[in-house]
């Protein structure tokens, strides 16, 4: 697997030749805010690996997986999201065409906020 695939989208905001609403970026991981958002909160989850889906994720990726998980619900509480149970966040990672996935390089959907969503 290659470590950044030059003309993936992601890996180009990873790599800051795109900009983005960034949220987080350390060693591993960059999140921004989604282009176009479903919900009062939502933004991505980036490995900065170009790993194309979760179909490709193996155990070597355990610790990057335990990474984005461990992260996820502390950047949730930054960005808005209100506390569970009341509160809360949505986690979606689309894997595949029929997993609704349009962009190739591995991310997580963080979503929430107040409800009614535009979508979910
Ligand atoms: P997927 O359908 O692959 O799970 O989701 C891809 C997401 O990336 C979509 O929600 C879409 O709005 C978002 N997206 C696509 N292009 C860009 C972009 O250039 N910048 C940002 N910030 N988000 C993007
Ligand atoms: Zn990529």
């Amino acid at each position: 697997m290659t470590v950044s695939d030059p003309n993936c989208l992601f890996c180009k905001i990873v790599a800051g030749q795109i900009p983005s609403k960034t949220v987080h970026e350390d060693d591993h991981v960059r999140a921004f805010h989604d282009i176009n958002p479903w919900a009062p909160v939502h933004f991505l989850v980036v490995p900065k690996l170009h790993i194309p889906s979760m179909a490709h994720v193996g155990p070597e990726h355990a610790a990057l997986m335990g990474h984005v998980m461990t992260l996820i619900p502390r950047l949730a509480a930054e960005q808005g999201c209100r506390p569970y149970p009341e509160g809360g966040f949505r986690i979606v990672a689309n894997t595949g065409a029929e997993g609704g996935q349009e962009i190739h390089h591995l991310h997580f959907h963080v979503m929430g906020g107040p409800r009614p969503w535009l979508r979910g």
